[in-house]
């Protein structure tokens, strides 16, 4: 893969944005802005290559619907920063890896290896089953439950928002979850 095509201006500007959107929302990029700007490079090379920004570090099917747990942020970003530190490219980092400047070697991949399934849900449902009708559909309960599988915000509503409030990712980004 070669990132020629991609200007620094480009990686400049959508790195600068990348800093203001994660200091708004309490993320934290790699202190290491030369590493960082690589990362944010390889993120506009796939997004000239598939038309979206897959993750760099992962192998992208080119088919957006089947990538969507990949275009960055992706679903595995939050459990990664806070369980090892760091998401696997080591674009986003937690707080304290970001003050103390600590250098995060490898992050195991949580990405399932089987294709994503909507299934996942499955058990909430099944759960619900056996519930009596007034407790199942309250009057409260009666909009459609969306979930965005980035940051795991949870709203209820006709319909999935356009944007996520909490961490900006796409409406497309959210599932059905009740
Ligand atoms: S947040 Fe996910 S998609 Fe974005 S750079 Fe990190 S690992 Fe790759």
């Amino acid at each position: 893969m070669t990132n020629k095509n991609i200007s620094k201006e480009e990686v400049d500007n959508l790195y600068n944005r990348l800093v203001i959107s994660a200091k708004k929302r309490g993320y934290f990029l790699n202190h290491d802005e030369n590493y960082a700007k690589n990362i944010v490079r390889g993120l506009l090379f796939n997004e000239k290559r598939y038309g979206y920004r897959s993750c760099p570090c992962r192998l992208a099917s080119g088919v957006r619907a089947e990538d969507l747990d990949i275009i960055c942020p992706c679903y595995y970003r939050d459990a990664d920063v806070a369980e090892f530190g760091a998401c696997v490219c080591r674009l986003y980092v937690s707080q304290k890896v970001y003050e103390s400047k600590e250098v995060i070697k490898s992050i195991p991949e949580r990405r399932p290896k089987k294709e994503f399934s909507p299934k996942a849900d499955q058990p909430l449902a099944e759960r619900f089953k056996n519930m009596p009708n007034e407790i199942k559909q309250p009057n409260h309960l009666s909009y459609p439950v969306w979930r965005c599988q980035v940051c795991g915000y949870i709203c209820a509503r006709d319909q999935a928002p356009g944007i996520c409030s909490i961490c900006g990712a796409a409406g497309e980004r959210f599932s059905r979850f009740i």
